[in-house]
């Protein structure tokens, strides 16, 4: 009877779990925040935790909640995340935190989570509904390219990520929807009209 009566809420509220995921570099946040502006539906970003150091203009609550190692395992401790991995070896923690999906979803808001695919496919695990979509790029060349032109990472980072990235690439097909960032007006409509489809 429980069940029942949540299943109808859901259905009720219309809210979504949209997870994008692809190797760093590849465009998605270019992406998201292109196709944010312009989709005309219920998006809302999920912020992510993180005890990676800012980047210059990241401000803290906007592009990351950035915590201390200490509060940010003291969060997965109380059970606070509904993910949550070390995503580059030896590197940094990454979450999502519950509170950022909870009320958003019941608000009947779409919610979109930029995450890695090992946090994706745990997002999957837990809401089977949720929408998976993989953001590839042309070839590997091309993420070497557009790290080194974004001007964040140190030479480690940059290898760091490269690595994963082969490894994201791997489990990618577990992801129902892969859309190519090459173009990006392209790649933007692509995922705008796939969005829509869902409405
Ligand atoms: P991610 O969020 O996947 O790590 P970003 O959105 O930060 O990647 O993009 C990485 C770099 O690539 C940025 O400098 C961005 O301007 C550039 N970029 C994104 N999409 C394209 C594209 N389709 N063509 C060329 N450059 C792109
Ligand atoms: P960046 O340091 O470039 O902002 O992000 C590095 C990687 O961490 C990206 O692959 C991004 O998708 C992933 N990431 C960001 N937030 C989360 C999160 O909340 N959970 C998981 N599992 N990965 C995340």
């Amino acid at each position: 009877m429980s069940n029942e009566l949540s299943e109808q809420q859901r259905l009720k509220t219309n809210g979504r779990i949209i997870v994008v995921s692809g190797p760093s570099g590849v465009g998605k946040g270019t992406l998201l925040k292109k196709v944010f502006q312009t989709a005309e539906l219920p998006l809302e970003l999920s912020v992510s935790a993180t005890t990676r150091p800012p980047r210059p203009n990241e401000r803290n609550g906007v592009e990351y909640h950035f915590l201390s190692p200490e509060e940010f395992h003291r969060r997965r401790e109380n059970g606070e995340f509904l993910e949550c991995f070390e995503v580059f070896r030896g590197g940094h923690w990454y979450g999502t935190l519950r509170s950022e999906l909870e009320s958003r979803c019941a608000a009947g808001k779409w919610v979109v989570l930029e995450i890695d695919v090992q946090g994706g496919l745990s997002v999957q695990r837990q809401y089977p509904d949720a929408v998976m979509i993989f953001i590839r790029p042309k070839n590997v060349d091309v993420l070497k390219e557009r790290l080194a032109k974004r001007g964040t990472e140190s030479q480690k980072s940059a290898e760091q990520r490269l690595q994963q990235a082969s490894r994201e690439l791997e489990l990618a097909e577990r992801y129902a929807h892969h859309i190519v960032n090459d173009d990006l007006d392209v790649a933007a409509g692509e995922l705008r009209e796939l969005l829509k489809g869902m409405e």
